[in-house]
């Protein structure tokens, strides 16, 4: 279910992420990921222990899934769909 509100947002259900960290351990694979590769695929801030991002309140916006999603592809695609693209995308990983 997806609402308009005043902003030109768009009020979202959550992403469905499992934090599994696959994401983190693979920046290498994308144009909009690859600077935060630290030479093999993970990202720099990531935490090989916990699997959690160490910089996580202040990670860019390309991780941020709801945020990048407003910013740059509300107008591309519905959430839904774009939920399922990300979530095709994590199983690949
Ligand atoms: S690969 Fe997908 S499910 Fe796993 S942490 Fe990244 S976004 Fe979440
Ligand atoms: S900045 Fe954080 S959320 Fe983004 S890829 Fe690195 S570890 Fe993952």
């Amino acid at each position: 279910m997806v609402a308009e509100i005043s902003k030109g947002e768009k009020i979202l259900s959550p992403f469905p992420c499992t934090a599994c960290g696959k994401c983190c351990q693979n920046v290498d694979k994308s144009e909009q990921t690859k600077f935060l590769d630290r030479g093999d695929g993970t990202c720099y801030h990531f935490d090989e222990n916990t699997k959690l991002c160490l910089i996580y309140e202040n990670r860019p916006l390309v991780c941020r899934v709801e945020q990048y999603y407003q910013t740059y592809l509300k107008e591309i695609y519905e959430w839904e769909e774009f939920v399922k693209l990300n979530l095709d995308i994590c199983q690949k990983l």
